[in-house]
């Protein structure tokens, strides 16, 4: 029997309202590409909040309301010059974060500003005990935004602007990171490659985006050693290897470094049947890593955990991982069943294998060797 849990939430239909215009999945459109959409719109979140509205987990968790995080709290994380142009592009036709696949339309910088300000609504909720715990449903995503630019779908980073202002405003101190999306946390690992007081640690599939970072041996910069924990997951792995990644390298990692809290940036994008993605981890999967990590947080740090939204590109089954991590983080059942589960669950892709069994170890090797 699951302890029920007070467990703040985060969504605002302007989330969905972030423009990313016309595209054929990333690439834009023109000559033999027939105008489609991008691959990141709002519909996999909005459809998540439809089934936290419908399946009646509403009714079980703290509404709480996003705010718009202010140009201060971004300059803690982000350079003026970058922040600036966003705004101005933003209140003209709009434009891209810097990498070409950052693409926003008019008003994307409230928006952004929104997401920001909603995960930093839902660290202070936790850290003011409102609640025990808490779900950002934000929109765009945060996680590889650099201290200079935009990148893969997110302008700010949502998480480490939260995290910046729970550190200046109420008195947190060392802050454990946790990135289960399917992409490497490339922009916390920049940001705080030579900060000791927050521990950085990606799950990610292997050389999938970016292409150049997420390396098992990028442990931490100058000072910061052993800070920074990549676990570069062969594609293909599904939720015995996200499992095994969480139990033997995350977990005793975040236990020794201590945290006052714990950031989860939860991307859903891992998924059986995610386009952008080739892993395939399943509802239940989702729902016994985000187990193991409210557990964690029960162990190191009084439960105090947050998690952020990322990525997640399908609409029909990001609705019920999302729903099963909102099952885990509040301790209640809703009974309603994950209609993909009977297919995805019984893959012979689920048990660990060898090959992702030896990074896994590889990373826990480096891990301990580095401990700080
Ligand atoms: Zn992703």
């Amino acid at each position: 029997m699951t302890a029920r849990r007070r467990t703040g939430y985060i969504w605002h239909e302007r989330y969905a309202w972030h423009d990313t215009g016309t595209h054929v999945g990333f690439v834009p459109a023109g000559g033999f590409n027939q105008p489609h959409l991008n691959f990141e719109t709002g519909e996999s979140k909005s459809r998540m909040a439809g089934l936290v509205e419908v399946s009646g987990m509403i009714d079980e968790l703290v509404r709480l309301r996003p705010r718009f995080a202010e140009k201060a709290d971004l300059l803690r994380v982000h350079d003026a010059a970058y922040v600036d142009r966003i705004e101005r592009e933003s209140e003209a036709r709009g434009g891209d974060g810097g990498d070409g696949f950052t693409p926003f339309g008019p008003g994307s910088y409230d928006i952004a500003r929104l997401a920001a300000g909603g995960t930093m609504a839902a660290a202070e909720a936790v850290l003011t005990k409102a609640v025990d715990n808490a779900y950002a449903l934000v929109r765009p995503p945060g996680h590889h935004a650099r201290r200079d630019m935009g990148m893969g779908y997110c302008l700010f980073s949502n998480v480490c602007v939260a995290i910046e202002y729970v550190r200046a405003t109420l008195g947190v101190e060392r802050v454990a990171i946790v990135d289960y999306d399917v992409h490497h946390g490339n922009g916390a690992e920049s940001i705080y490659w030579t900060d000791p007081g927050v521990l950085a640690v990606s799950l990610h599939q292997d050389r999938l985006f970016p292409l150049d970072t997420g390396d098992v041996t990028a442990s931490g910069g100058p000072g910061a050693e052993g800070t920074n924990i990549n676990i570069p997951l062969p594609a293909g792995s599904g939720n015995g290897a996200y499992l095994a990644a969480i139990q033997r390298v995350a977990i005793p990692a975040v236990k020794n470094f201590r945290p006052d809290i714990i950031f989860v940036s939860s991307g859903f994008d891992p998924s059986a049947v995610d386009p952008l993605g080739c892993m395939t981890v399943t509802s239940k999967g989702f729902k016994d890593m985000a187990s193991a990590l409210v557990g964690l947080a029960d162990d190191v740090c009084e439960g105090r955990i947050v998690f952020s939204h990322e990525g997640g590109y399908s609409p029909v089954h990001v609705p019920f991982c999302g729903l099963a991590v909102l099952e885990a983080l509040t301790g209640h059942d809703t009974g309603v069943p994950d209609p993909f589960a009977q297919s995805f669950d019984n893959s012979p892709a689920h048990p660990l294998k060898p090959w992702q069994d030896d990074v896994i170890a590889q990373a826990a090797m480096i891990a301990e060797a580095l401990r700080v």
